[in-house]
Order: structure tokens, then sequence, then C-alpha cells
């Protein structure tokens, strides 16, 4: 049932005629029948309330995806250059002779280079209100603390330890292990800012599409307006 709406001037009941938006201030105006008055419908401090608590609702939700896109992403660029360390870097942490690299892993590259770019454009999509170059630190953040979480991780345990007097005898990544992790890293690095790129075209994709539909939204309402004026 609709929310009573009384006319100010003859106080007939205008709840159930439906307002229209003006055309110049796109107030929602509705005319009385008896006295041809023209009155502006005004929304209840609950309807006010409720819509406030549905959007501040809608944000925290866009925040959410926003967020496990960027760990996601993070987490992907962060695994595959872990997981192509040892297959890329001998036990020095220096790069292997092409040579000696299995062809085998060839579709194992081509995979992780896949998932980097995958996961960089979506970055550039979910922060398209920021600049590019935000947008990739954002991205870099979470990847480097992946990269050395389990190192940072160690050495801060081992400092306890030793503050604690306990034997240290956890297992740290060694230095030409990180070392060749943060090789792979970086050229991943290179393989994720070429996906920010691509997803700043993807980006433009998607926003000439949402264009297209409101313009035919709007079409649409004026169509609608022109019939009840
Ligand atoms: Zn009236």
């Amino acid at each position: 049932m609709p929310r009573s709406h009384i006319c100010p001037s003859c106080l007939t009941e205008l709840a159930r005629i439906r307002a229209v938006p003006d055309r110049h201030y796109r107030l929602p105006i509705v005319i009385c029948p008896k006295c041809k008055l023209a009155c502006v419908r005004t929304k209840h401090p609950d309807q006010v309330f409720w819509r406030e608590i549905r959007q501040l609702l809608r944000s925290v939700r866009l925040l959410t995806i926003t967020i496990l896109i960027t760990l996601l992403a993070g987490g992907t660029l962060a695994g595959m250059s872990v997981a192509m360390e040892p297959v890329f870097t001998d036990n020095r942490g220096n790069f292997l002779e092409p040579s000696s690299i299995d062809l085998d892993d060839t579709y194992f590259l081509l995979a992780a280079i896949c998932f980097v770019l995958l996961g960089s454009g979506a970055v550039r999509v979910a922060y398209a209100h920021q600049r590019l170059w935000t947008a990739w630190l954002i991205l870099m953040i979470p990847s480097t603390v992946f990269v050395s979480f389990d190192w940072l991780v160690g050495w801060g345990m081992n400092h306890i330890k030793k503050m604690m007097n306990i034997s240290p005898n956890l297992e740290i990544p060694s230095t030409p292990e990180m070392l060749g992790r943060s090789k792979m890293f970086l050229l991943l690095t290179i393989v994720a800012s070429i996906g920010m790129i691509l997803g700043v075209f993807l980006n433009r994709m998607i926003q000439t599409c949402s264009r297209k539909r409101v313009s035919k939204i709007r079409r649409k309402i004026k169509k609608r307006q022109v019939k009840q004026y």
C-alpha cells in the first residue's frame, strides 16, 4: 500500500498518483487532479534510513569482492613465482642454462603466464577508479608479502625463540631459494604489468557496454514520461 500523500491545498489523497520527475530539476512531482497544485513527493525518514543501510551493505559487498580479487591475484602471482623457482633456477639461485630446462614445463610456464595475466587484468578492472600506477602497487603489496611470507614468519619465530632461549630449529627458505624466488617474481611482475595494461582495454569495453545500457534505460524512461504528460 502506498504511503499517504495529502494535497496541502485541498487535502485530496495523492498517494495513488504516480510521481513524475520534472524536466528541469528531476524532482518527483505530483499534480493534484482537483486543484492542479504541483507538489513534490518526499521520502519518509524511515525509507531514507533503509535506503542508506542498503547502500552501505552494497558498498561493503563491493569492498569484500575487491579485496578478494586483490588477494587472489596477489596469491596467484606469488604462488607462480614460488612454483617456477625450482624449474628455472639452480640451487645457488642462478638462472638455469636454457638447454637444461625441461621442455615438459613449457605448458606450465604458459599456464602460469595466463593465470598472472588474468589476475592482474581483474585487479585493473576492480580498481578502475584508481590510476594504473596505484592499482599496480595495490597488487604488488600482497604479492610481495605472499612471496616472502614463510621467510618472514620463520625469521620472526626464530627471533622470538632466541629471546626466550629456545634453540631455533625452524625451516626457513635459504638465501639462494629466496634469490631464485625474487628473480621469478620479477619476471612475473613484468607479465602482471602487461596484464594490467590489457585490463585497461577490458575495462573500456565494460564501460562502453554499460553506457549503452544506461542510454537505453534513459530512452525508455523518457518515452514513459512523454506518455504521462
Ligand atoms: Zn489539491
